[in-house]
């Protein structure tokens, strides 16, 4: 018999190496990758396991680095007991609850009497720090759920994952064995801490950077997300492989809070959201109002180019259109409760004339399948492209409603698209050119997009409709030359979709718009045209809306240039600074001329000096600044001072007058 060996994967090179009994998958390894520097588990046969595991005979192990996803979130989640040992040492009192790694960090949730306060959070910082210093190694143990239960006795949360509660979703439990990691102190061997987890970890708590983590933030969270649970702390931190991960992530965090539209929208005085009114239901103000207003126009003039007709139908509607259309079934969740009017009463109660149950709309396509049935539709008339501005309510968790970007009531550029089967492919190449070129005229211009196919077990339709259906978005798709990315089962039960994701200007990734076919609702409404045979046929219905909706894509774009509006966009394009007060009628004419020329223009003639002037427009974010003075008085000429701070000055007023303009119909940043 040949002697056991396993085979080691590096870089794609495969090599054979011998094995004992006592041979663990970091003596493997570490033949390989000397001191095992930077690795954070083994992975063997595609599975994630320990470093300290024994090696076992004729399986392909492969080194998974801190530097690597997987390994990354190995680390991250080791970071994780760390931090909860380090509460436990602080705070004896405080109960474990779940500490997965997530997104660019982790968090642990924690039953302590009072929530942390950043001085807590400091402290704890602090001794997890010392703990890293210490290498503690993570050293896996199996157990049994009675030996569970008895050893968790102080732990109730945990406890309670060892049952059924919890299941596979978290960390915790669900592995083949029920297992506990102790953090065993490097050089006495003794026990200083346990934690019930199905792992893996990183061997020691030496391979996490001392100088690449963070304790970040506390919030209040239900047991298992579940608001019928108990209350928990929840700990975020955050780590890296090295000091610069951290320093770009912490750049990353102040350059997103910088640009947060919920702030922006405050600072710049575009929109607000009133107690009075309710969560997640946005106003929008003069400035925020421009905003709107010309994005709304540009969508109108682009759509009445590219064909479509516009319709408009009321916010509400009696619950038999929410039946056929199957919303009451599988969307109720997301609609706002009946609103039960017209019953009438005689005097003793009793119900004269029975009341009917009206609901707030939460999606416009029921309404347009009604105009296309409203009489017989000839296959001349297609495709027939129906746009509306519809205003929709949908019943978003208060936890999830978000800014502009998840509200309860949103407008979307909603249009639904009846075609015939062979019109399909020409529709979507170029309803996704549309998009596309839409997306860039607004700054956006790095995107790939999302294909969701078929959900096997979930579906309406024929297959051949499906596979037909599905392989046209995937050709289109491809056919635009983006990244395809491609999601199996996705697609929800009544057609395939595309949606594009758009990177922002710090490469935050957001769901823009969508093109989504639809099987279902044509025949729900037994929507019908007559071929060119005279038979009846079932149109193919296309949901799409570009902006998402105008709430979510002002957010996104507010977010995307931090508040720095290019010129067509600007709530105010243009501020005249004169630099006295003599000045201010020459600027008053030139803003005249502006004005003329169709530009959002304001003269400064308050009694700030010209530096208070020129700091409230930078601080505005308003594009152009026209400073005059004696010497463009002289010349018939006006400085130009932009969002830089850089300045051209003695341009002659026509010059100016249509490098403005320019700019503003050019749609370009300056
Ligand atoms: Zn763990
Ligand atoms: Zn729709």
């Amino acid at each position: 018999m040949s002697t056991p060996q396993v085979y080691v994967v590096i870089d794609g090179h495969q090599q054979a190496r011998d094995v004992d009994t006592d041979t663990t998958w970091g003596d493997v390894l570490g033949e390989v990758i000397p001191g095992l520097r930077g690795v954070a588990v083994a992975r063997v046969d595609g599975e994630l396991v320990d470093l300290d595991q024994p090696a076992r005979a004729w399986a392909r192990v492969e080194p998974v680095m801190i530097s690597d996803p997987d390994g990354l979130r190995v680390l991250r989640h080791s970071c994780a007991h760390v931090m909860a040992q380090a509460v436990q040492d602080e705070f004896p009192e405080a109960k474990l609850g779940i500490g997965p790694p997530i997104e660019n960090g982790f968090y642990y949730e924690f039953d302590v009497p009072e929530p942390f306060t950043p001085d807590d959070l400091a402290r704890i910082e602090k001794r997890m720090g010392q703990i890293l210093k210490q290498g503690q190694r993570f050293v896996r143990r199996v157990i049994t759920e009675a030996e569970a239960r008895e050893e968790l006795a102080d732990e109730p949360y945990k406890a309670r994952l060892v049952g059924s509660e919890g299941g596979a979703e978290v960390m915790e439990v669900g592995g083949k064995e029920l297992t506990v990691y102790d953090n065993v102190d490097l050089r006495s061997g003794e026990r200083v801490w346990g934690d019930l987890c199905r792992g893996p970890h990183v061997p020691t708590t030496r391979l996490i950077p001392a100088n690449a983590f963070r304790v970040m933030r506390s919030s209040a969270a239900y047991w298992l997300g579940n608001q019928a649970n108990e209350q928990l702390q929840r700990i975020y931190g955050t780590a890296w492989p090295d000091k610069d991960g951290l320093r770009s992530y912490l750049t990353f965090l102040e350059e997103a809070a910088k640009r947060d539209h919920r702030r922006l929208g405050v600072d710049l005085d575009l929109f607000s959201f009133p107690d009075e009114i309710g969560s997640g239901l946005p106003v929008f103000h003069p400035k925020g109002g421009v905003i709107r207003r010309v994005m709304e126009d540009y969508s109108r003039a682009k759509h009445e180019a590219a064909g479509y007709e516009f319709v408009y139908s009321p916010h509400i509607t009696k619950e038999h259109l929410f039946e056929v259309s199957g919303h009451l079934d599988w969307y109720a969740d997301g609609m706002y409760p009946a609103m039960h009017i017209d019953e009438e009463r005689d005097a003793e109660g009793n119900v004269r004339r029975a009341g009917a149950d009206y609901y707030l709309k939460p999606m416009n396509c029921p309404f347009h399948n009604l105009i296309f049935r409203t009489r017989g539709r000839s296959y001349r008339e297609l495709p027939l492209r129906m746009f509306e501005f519809g205003s929709v309510y949908r019943y978003e968790k208060s936890g999830v409603v978000h800014g502009l970007t998840r509200v309860r009531g949103m407008t979307q550029d909603d249009a639904h698209i009846y075609c015939t089967k062979e019109q399909m492919r020409d529709e979507l190449a170029s309803l996704l050119g549309f998009v596309l070129e839409l997306l860039a005229d607004f700054g956006l211009e790095d995107f790939y997009l999302e294909l969701s196919s078929k959900n096997p077990d979930k579906f309406v339709g024929d297959d051949s409709l499906w596979e037909e259906a599905t392989s046209t978005l995937a050709e289109v798709a491809e056919a635009s030359g983006l990244t395809l990315v491609p999601d199996p089962g996705g697609a929800a039960f009544y057609g395939p979709k595309i949606s594009v994701q758009a990177r922002d200007a710090i490469g935050r990734t957001w769901q823009m718009s969508t093109i989504q076919l639809d099987f279902n609702l044509p025949q729900r409404f037994e929507l019908e045209y007559q071929a060119s045979d005279g038979t009846r046929q079932r149109p193919v219905m296309i949901h799409r809306a570009l902006f998402g909706s105008v709430e979510r894509f002002i957010g996104v774009l507010t977010e995307h240039y931090a508040g720095a509006f290019p010129p067509w966009l600007a709530p105010v394009q243009v501020v005249g600074i004169p630099v006295t007060e003599r000045h201010v009628d020459y600027l008053d004419e030139v803003a005249a001329r502006l004005r003329a020329a169709g530009v959002r223009v304001e003269v400064d003639s308050s009694d700030d000096r010209m530096q208070k002037k020129i700091r409230n427009a930078q601080r505005a974010k308003v594009p152009f600044m026209l400073i005059a003075g004696d010497d463009d008085m002289g010349a018939g000429a006006v400085s130009f001072r932009f969002r830089d701070g850089s300045q051209r000055n003695g341009v002659p007023i026509d010059e100016a007058v249509a490098e403005v303009t320019a700019a503003i119909a050019e749609r370009r940043q300056v």
